[in-house]
């Protein structure tokens, strides 16, 4: 079948047809952006390339599972040659032994690990386990941090008492966001002896990039102390992308719990929750918290996973910093010289673009942003000059490793063309 025949404009109007929003996920969507959508074709190193054969620098990276780059050739080989031994048996294999044990020699404090197939399940597993061990109901998040889509996990703080936790999307009884408790990002919540457990980005990287500022991670562990309740860290995007021991190495914090993702999964379906040994035994066959997965562990991802981890040394980490900082100065310097208000913030390999003259703390700084409208131009300008930008306000940018300093070099002068146009017309609605 020949697919590049078809335009974007062709492909969207038929994927709609099918699929809700033509997505099957809706930070896809170009909802937050306006207009139509590519439909990517294929992918390779910093590339991604659509229908239409535009090949674009791609700093999306599948929401941060790449860290490498699309299709590197080892990742490639690993998951050809695991996928001729079969796909997925109901059985443990060899592939996610070695897996678990490349997790815990990276993250000091992981002593058990259960794979599962998404960040959602990663997370809504480690807070049954949480809740398991403590025998307590009620957890802890920050609004802006997102733990995937579990039903209590989209909880949003309402206005007023801080006790008033509503469900933030529709579908979601109002009963199962009762043991949610919704607090800011960056602010030391009050914990009660009834809390099991503490979730938080240890970075966040869902409402743009919010730095913790400095003490709140290691003042958080400290209270969960206190009051006898578990922290988990979120490191969904953090994990093996800003450090080889990710978040809980840079900040040397170390949480109860982990979650891992996206690049573990080496761009397969994958990810996992772990940490201490007397919590996860908390975890059937061991003990009574059931958890459980047809396709956890699976070994095409878990050779996946590998190959990527064995590709990541510390001097990786040094690399891809060093790409991010020329990234982080240079969008600082052509943007700011158009006069246009930006802040661009840097945490190790990970970098954010927030328009507007306020630094962005947390949820409801993040949100003024956003509402400057200014995201959607700068988007559509970049898009404009073959360089792909997640399509909303609220993500972080994803530089791998495939990225050259060209590629740098070039979305500077991207970021330059649309900073001069974003600053000689009035926003175009797309
Ligand atoms: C992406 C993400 C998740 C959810 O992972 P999925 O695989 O999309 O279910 C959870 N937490 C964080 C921090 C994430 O970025």
């Amino acid at each position: 079948m020949s697919d590049s025949k078809f335009s974007n404009e062709a492909w969207f109007q038929r994927a709609k047809k099918s699929l809700p929003g033509g997505v099957s996920s809706p930070v896809r969507s170009f909802n937050a952006v306006g207009g139509i959508p590519f439909t990517a074709v294929k992918g390779y190193g910093a590339f991604i390339e659509d229908v239409e054969n535009n090949k674009y620098l791609d700093f999306v990276q599948s929401y941060g599972a790449s860290i490498l780059g699309h299709a590197h050739p080892k990742v490639v080989e690993a998951i050809k040659s695991a996928t001729d031994n079969g796909t997925t048996f109901g059985a443990t294999t060899p592939n996610e032994i070695e897996l678990a044990e490349k997790i815990k020699d990276r993250v000091a404090g992981v002593e058990l690990l259960r794979f599962v197939s998404s960040g959602t399940e990663a997370t809504m597993s480690a807070i049954r386990t949480a809740r398991g061990a403590t025998n307590r109901e009620k957890i802890v998040i920050f609004s802006g941090c997102y733990h995937g889509h579990s039903d209590f996990l989209l909880a949003a703080g309402g206005s007023g008492l801080a006790s008033l936790v509503i469900p933030s999307t529709n579908g979601v009884p109002k009963s199962y966001v009762e043991h949610t408790v919704v607090t800011t990002y960056n602010e030391l919540p009050i914990i009660d002896s009834d809390v099991a457990a503490v979730i938080v980005e240890p970075i966040a990287a869902n409402m743009g990039l919010v730095e913790p500022e400095k003490n709140f991670l290691s003042e958080l562990r400290k209270i969960c102390d206190s009051a006898g309740a578990l922290l988990i860290f979120d490191e969904v995007i953090t994990g093996f992308r800003v450090a080889k021991g990710g978040a809980s190495e840079l900040f040397n914090v170390r949480p109860d719990l982990w979650c891992f993702g996206k690049i573990i999964g080496g761009g397969l379906p994958l990810a996992a929750f772990g940490g201490r040994r007397d919590i996860m035994e908390e975890l059937a066959p061991v003990g009574k918290v059931y958890q459980a997965g047809t396709l956890s562990g699976n070994p095409v991802a878990a050779a996946a996973g590998c190959a990527v981890l064995d590709l990541l040394e510390d001097d990786s980490y040094k690399i891809l910093k060093s790409k991010v900082t020329t990234l982080a100065t240079g969008l600082r310097e052509v943007i700011g010289q158009r006069g246009i208000a930006v802040s661009v913030p840097q945490v190790e390999t990970l970098l954010g673009v927030f328009f507007g003259p306020n630094q962005v703390k947390n949820f409801e700084s993040a949100k003024e942003s956003a509402n400057t409208g200014k995201y959607k131009q700068f988007f559509h300008e970049m898009l404009n000059e073959n360089v792909s930008l997640a399509p909303g306000p609220y993500e972080v940018m994803f530089t791998s490793l495939a990225h050259t300093d060209p590629d740098i070099t070039k979305t500077v002068e991207a970021a330059d063309a649309a900073a001069f146009k974003m600053s000689k017309t009035e926003f175009l609605s797309y």
